[in-house]
């Protein structure tokens, strides 16, 4: 009963290529290299994605090549089947973390780890709610990939933010940077810093979005390039919990009221 179903499956016993380097092991050279083609699958998706997952599966696929070497042995096949399992559950399980936790597009954390955070903050606390300005006005004229880079620079200087600060994206183009056990005065001086860095950043415009070429702009096309760059400002309100803003949301809404300051004012300016 079982030989016709040998017979169809003899192909995957077949050495791949005469040697005896392999030749120890239980596992068909077309296994080996199966396994080996999975473990550099995940390594190349990792190198390029930099997602934990694929570094988990890696690790599985390892730990089943071993078990599999072993098959004979109890004390191997049992053990690393078990240790690959274990690597899979906990790679799945960080995995939901990060989705859940972590901003895709920037990488900061989300509003719901914000959210989390403000749960555990004690009596001194400042709170700057961060905006782009004329961001739509931006997206409009260079495109949405562009207006996504721009808050990734942006996310980037908030993740240096100094003064003990820690940045979150909030939603769209809004970010809040949370700053536990500082006063205003003191976050103040590192937001002001944090709008200087952005508006002193130069993004250079790429090709996709210069106008149709014509002889006299490919004549001029070195010049043409190297002056072809814009910069974005941002607009920032702060607030600091105090016995009239006692909690977290009300010191929130309080800075969204000094980031209308902010806007109202001319933009590219810290408000309290
Ligand atoms: P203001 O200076 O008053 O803040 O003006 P604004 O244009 O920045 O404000 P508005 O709220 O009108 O527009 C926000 C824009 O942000 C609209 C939307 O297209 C853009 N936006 C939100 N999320 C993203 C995103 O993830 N990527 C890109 N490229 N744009 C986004
Ligand atoms: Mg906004
Ligand atoms: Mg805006």
């Amino acid at each position: 009963m079982f030989a016709g179903k040998t017979q169809t499956t003899a192909w995957a016993y077949a050495p791949l290529y005469e040697t005896t380097l392999f030749a120890a092991s239980p596992i068909p050279q077309f296994g080996l290299a199966a396994i080996a083609l999975s473990f550099a699958v995940c390594i190349v998706a990792w190198c390029l994605k930099r997602v934990p997952i694929d570094l988990g599966f890696a690790g599985a696929v390892i730990a089943f090549g071993i078990a599999m070497n072993g098959i004979a042995l109890p004390q191997v096949f049992p053990v690393f089947i078990a240790a690959g399992a274990l690597i899979l559950t906990i790679a799945v399980l960080q995995d939901t973390f990060r989705m859940a936790f972590r901003d895709e597009l920037t990488g900061l954390p989300s509003r719901r780890e914000l959210n989390e955070r403000m749960m555990g903050l004690g009596r001194r606390y400042t709170i700057a709610m961060v905006d782009v300005d004329r961001f739509k006005n931006f997206n409009d004229t260079h495109g949405h990939d562009l207006g996504d880079q721009v808050l990734k620079m942006v996310a980037a200087k908030l993740a240096d933010v100094g003064g003990g600060g820690k940045a979150y994206r909030y939603g769209g183009e809004e970010f809040t940077v949370l700053f536990p056990g500082k006063r205003l005065d003191a976050a103040v001086p590192h937001l002001e810093a944090l709008r200087k860095q952005v508006v002193d950043y130069k993004l250079a415009l790429r090709a996709a979005t210069r106008p149709e070429k014509t002889q006299s702009v490919k004549r001029q096309r070195g010049a043409f390039r190297a002056s072809k760059s814009v910069s974005v400002t941002i607009s920032i309100g702060v607030a600091q919990r105090n016995d009239k803003l006692a909690t977290p949301d009300n010191v929130i809404k309080a800075a969204d009221k000094a980031l209308y300051r902010a806007k109202r004012g001319g933009r590219n300016q810290v408000s309290r």
